[in-house]
């Protein structure tokens, strides 16, 4: 895809081991990335790939014109370093968001990239016209890459922002405060209607695997419909719209190399 400066934008997705779930994710990304005219290259790495193998392959393309954006699936086998490898990512081809100096960028609200699952929540919350200014947002969960960043992005919009955790005392009466509550916990049906007040709006980040193979969130859908004025499901909501925000933030990569 060229688009109007004629810069073409190009993204390199890294996958090591044979992971089913980020096989899946990986297939989905190049999906849309071939749908939307960007171009993509994949690198499959076998399960005993070595640090140095991995990071010799990000410098290669940190160093690569025709890539704008560096994806490493993860997660990576647990003899690898993930962290090590963030670090030695461009931050300018991080599309990802997960270097350190894209995380503090998003902190002081100046920044190129977000994390794609945030992103993608606010885009919902934007696009059903709602705005979480003075509204009382609870998340649950507190990753690097949703629960912290999901709810910077929520104070950066002017939220009165919860953060909850394992460690949370009376969660269900602190979800019931939320006007707006995002669910990114990774057990499924964990957000059940008793926890939700009437008429919030109930974002679902979670994707678990049941026994049976269905992919389900963290929210009790069914229950919780009957009570939120809005809800987003699984699969079909937050999903989708993280594999729209890699392709904003790699076009956005493409565009920020073109300019130095
Ligand atoms: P993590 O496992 O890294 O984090 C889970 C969080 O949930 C932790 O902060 C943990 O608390 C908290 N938690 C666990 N149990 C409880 C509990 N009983 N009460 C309150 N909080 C609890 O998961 P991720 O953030 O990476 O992912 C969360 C979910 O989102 C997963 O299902 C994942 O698959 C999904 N996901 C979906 C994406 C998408 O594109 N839709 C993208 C990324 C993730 P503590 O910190 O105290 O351990």
């Amino acid at each position: 895809m060229k688009n109007e400066k004629s810069i073409e934008p190009g993204l390199a997705v890294i996958i090591v081991g044979n992971d089913p779930a980020s096989r899946v994710y990986v297939n989905g990304k190049k999906k849309a990335c071939a749908e939307i005219g960007i171009y993509s290259r994949e690198y499959a790495l076998p399960e005993e790939t070595t640090q140095q193998e991995l990071l010799d392959l990000v410098q290669k393309l940190n160093q690569d014109p025709q890539i704008s954006g560096i994806l490493v699936q993860l997660p990576l086998p647990s003899h690898l370093d993930e962290t090590d490898v963030i670090h030695n990512i461009d931050p300018s081809k991080d599309v990802d968001a997960f270097h350190p100096f894209n995380v503090g960028k998003i902190m002081i609200g100046d920044f190129d990239f977000l994390p794609c699952t945030p992103a993608g929540v606010m885009e919902l919350i934007a696009e059903s016209g709602i705005d979480p200014a003075g509204k009382e947002c609870v998340v649950v969960g507190r990753s690097n890459i949703v629960g912290k960043p999901q709810a910077m992005l929520l104070l950066h919009k002017n939220g009165t922002v919860t953060i909850c955790h394992s460690k949370t005392q009376n969660l269900k009466e602190v979800c019931r405060r939320a006007d707006i509550l995002v669910a990114a916990v990774g057990r499924a049906n964990f957000i059940t209607a008793d926890m939700v007040k009437p008429g919030a709006v109930v974002i679902d980040v979670g994707m678990n695997r049941l026994d049976n193979g269905k992919l389900c969130g963290d929210v009790d859908f069914e229950a919780v419909k009957q009570v939120a004025q809005a809800i987003t499901p699984v699969p079909g909501g937050v999903g989708p719209m993280t594999i729209t925000m890699l392709m904003r933030n790699t076009i956005k990569a493409a565009e920020l190399q073109h300019q130095k």
